[in-house]
């Protein structure tokens, strides 16, 4: 912290503190003791002093109680030379700052009771422009808006911008935040307030842009108001002074900028704010003070250039933006989740095995992006034909202050069901094999690409308030930007992938569920542990503990894995009880190391779907991007078809390709050491995987033995090619006992 601003703050302090006693000598020569003090039309009395200390001020008298509080809390002088980088003077010089600024206030209304004008808006023409203390009835209409959350907080504005212009925008930056914007103070001879008339805006309590007073102290009436809210609203008694700051610092999203040279005077009120949890932002360039310790982030930060002032402040508070509206020209919710694109309606697909479609959430800085921002880049539907097919890269750069990596893949999994909540498109699949159909219905409606990013854009802020700030959308036609995306994105998938590469279902004691997939299959609940990634490839163990911790009453719960049933297939009674409830009793158990006895539960996600050939004693698999036949007789739409439910179906299996090299995949009906066919595509993406595998599981040339396409599609046509290589398949335990 510097030592500067705590200096300014304590001299400040003292400062203040001085004045009005001498003030308040002065009241208590001319006017009896007894004299009645306070601010017109309130139950709360000196609201700041009331409900911090529980001291009733209600004569002149009384005022002295607590100026002797304020003095007592003035903190030893700093000598520059020796001094300790402490937070805790600074707080104590700017409360007794406060406290006098509030007796300073009072002492107006006695001295003058005609300065302020008690009414929601200033009486322009009788040059009545300040408002005062706001009363009671104001409290109970206004105040409630901070409760409910249609004001999220107010802006404190000290000084006045350097033109009218800069203030206008700074002014209308907060309205349409639907902060209230409280002024106070003057700068170079004019205020906020003065030029925002000029700039021909309307100025008073309806328009949220509050005239409290021309001088520092008047900025004590917000702290006034934020405090007497927390008592008619959120249920703090008065003189609980410790419950009372938090509420504020919880609760109320407000913040200081100070407008103008920052004396000894506002220093002490920028400090006494920080008790409040609100901090100060400056337009000069004012010594700054970044760690935190009471403010959510940092305390005092400057200079801020003006048009970064909003956003800027926004921040630092941890204001979050709520988007209520999707503007998108088509209906949005969970009712056009499974609503399909057919044939028909179809107007122009992306993905799904005739082009390249790729989703991916890159974690960003918040000073490189945009929220809000959505680009298109290359063609976008006015430009590409009824029935054509276009490559789509869904490219989502989150920023935010608690947002981690580990949080990539929990987004990126929202966008199958955000894309799906668009009437008129169907999404399917994750990753680099998603596929995207736009109806016709939708494209008639005025519905383009662009509206893909403002869906998500709306939702993330919706979902994921606590984690996300920013969020910029890029939408990838040109195929080679989509190849360039794709590429990137599949070296993150591995590296999201490889973190539970290490880690055993033997080291953790909690698995957890995934019911993200169960508005398409209402019975499927996937159970993901370390060695069992979901079968969408899109959740790993680590993915869901980390959506958990997000949101605790997600899709994503843990499970206390409880007793081993069996250790050989993969069952524990913590995980049926789970199960059984989570399906609402369609599913009873599954097993995770089988596909023959009582498998987990498919749904249409899956990249892979296994199937027996009984014929070769084996397994096969094949990858969500093969179109072609395969032994056991089906394609993988007709598979898909067939399982993806959300039924255990014996003798099948969904799964991520990644899973087929984790060490525990079928390990109950042989392991990877049953597999005899899978198409050349997937074999070759996980070659390097699947020789460890096989060196591993004792059969060092396993990779070579496991035949493809180029063998055969049927179970004749390979088995030859299997007994040539003397295939372990061949000579284990009868696959179905
Ligand atoms: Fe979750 Fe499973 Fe659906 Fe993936 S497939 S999103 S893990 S339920
Ligand atoms: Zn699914």
């Amino acid at each position: 912290m510097s030592k500067l601003i705590a200096f300014a703050a304590i001299q400040g302090g003292y400062k203040v503190v001085a004045e009005v006693e001498g003030q308040l000598t002065r009241a208590l020569a001319s006017f009896d003791a007894s004299t009645k003090v306070g601010f017109p039309n309130t139950a709360y009395y000196l609201p700041v002093i009331y409900s911090l200390l529980g001291i009733k001020v209600e004569t002149l008298e009384d005022l002295k109680k607590p100026l002797e509080f304020a003095r007592g809390l003035l903190p030893p002088h700093i000598k520059l030379k020796n001094w300790l980088p402490y937070l805790g003077p600074l707080l104590d010089a700017g409360m007794a700052g406060i406290i006098a600024y509030e007796i300073k206030e009072a002492l107006r209304y006695l001295n003058e009771p005609d300065f302020y004008i008690a009414q929601e808006d200033p009486d322009i023409e009788n040059g009545k422009l300040w408002v005062g203390a706001a009363d009671d009835t104001i409290l109970r209409k206004r105040g409630v808006e901070f409760v409910d959350g249609s004001a999220p907080g107010f802006a404190a504005m000290v000084g006045a911008a350097p033109s009218p212009e800069i203030a206008k925008m700074l002014v209308e930056d907060y309205q349409k935040k639907s902060l209230y914007i409280f002024c106070a103070a003057s700068h170079n001879g004019t205020t906020l307030i003065e030029q925002c008339l000029e700039a021909g805006m309307q100025v008073g309590w309806n328009t949220r842009i509050v005239p409290f007073g021309p001088d520092i102290s008047s900025a004590v009436f917000a702290l006034g108001f934020a405090n007497r809210a927390a008592m008619a609203f959120g249920g703090v008694q008065p003189g609980d002074y410790r419950k009372m700051l938090m509420y504020n610092k919880e609760r109320i999203f407000a913040f200081v900028n100070a407008l103008g040279d920052v004396g000894t005077e506002w220093g002490v009120a920028a400090a006494g704010c920080v008790n409040w949890g609100f901090p100060t932002l400056a337009d000069t360039p004012i010594p700054e003070i970044l760690p935190t310790g009471i403010c959510t982030y940092e305390h005092v930060v400057a200079p801020v250039a003006h048009e970064d002032m909003c956003q800027k402040s926004v921040e630092v508070r941890g204001l979050k933006v709520s988007v209520s509206e999707i503007k998108i020209p088509c209906a949005f919710g969970p009712a056009f989740e499974g609503e399909r694109v057919r044939k028909d309606d179809l107007y122009a697909q992306c993905g799904g095995g005739r082009t390249q479609c790729t989703e991916f959430v890159k974690m960003a800085q918040l000073g490189d992006i945009e929220d809000g921002k959505v680009t298109v880049v290359g063609p976008n539907l006015g430009e590409i034909k009824e029935g054509e097919t276009f490559a789509l890269g869904i490219y989502v750069k989150i920023a935010g202050r608690e947002f981690q990596e580990d949080f990539e893949p929990i987004m990126e999994r929202q966008i199958h069901h955000l894309v799906n909540y668009i009437q008129g498109i169907q999404h399917i699949g994750q990753r680099d094999i998603a596929w995207v159909r736009v109806s016709k219905s939708a494209v008639d409606k005025g519905f383009t690409l662009e509206h893909i990013g403002v869906a998500l854009h709306a939702k993330f802020h919706q979902d994921f308030t606590k984690i996300v700030d920013k969020v910029e959308v890029t939408l990838f036609t040109d195929e080679k930007e989509v190849a360039k995306m794709t590429k990137q994105a599949k070296s993150d998938y591995t590296v999201r992938d490889s973190r539970v590469d290490s880690m055993t279902d033997e080291d953790v004691e909690i698995y957890y569920s995934c019911s993200l997939c169960q508005s398409f299959a209402p019975s499927h609940v996937c159970t993901v542990s370390p060695e069992r990634t979901g079968l969408c490839g899109a959740y790993n163990w680590m993915d869901c503990k980390a959506s958990f911790e997000i949101n605790p009453t997600g899709p994503n719960q843990p499970i206390e894995k409880g007793e081993c049933l069996d250790p050989v297939l993969g069952m524990w009674k913590g995980v049926n009880d789970f199960i059984a409830k989570a399906s609402r009793g369609a599913i009873k158990q599954y097993n995770f190391y089988s596909m023959v006895t009582e498998p987990m539960t498919t749904c249409g996600c899956c990249e892979a779907i296994a199937a027996m050939l009984p014929a070769c004693n084996g397994v096969m698999t094949v990858n969500r991007e093969y179109m072609g036949e395969t032994p056991c007789g089906m394609k993988f739409t007709t598979l898909a078809g067939v399982m993806g439910g959300g039924a255990s179906s014996p003798g099948f299996i969904g799964h991520s390709k990644f899973n087929v090299t984790q060490k525990k995949f079928i390990l109950g009906d042989g392991g990877i050491l049953r597999m005899v066919w899978m198409p050349k595509m997937m074999k070759e993406e996980l070659k390097d995987r699947i020789i460890a595998r096989g060196e591993e599981m004792g059969v060092p040339g396993l990779y070579d033995m496991i035949a493809d396409e180029t063998v055969g599609i049927t179970e004749d046509e390979i088995l030859p090619f299997l007994q040539e290589k003397g295939h372990p398949a061949l000579s284990m335990d009868p696959l179905i006992g």
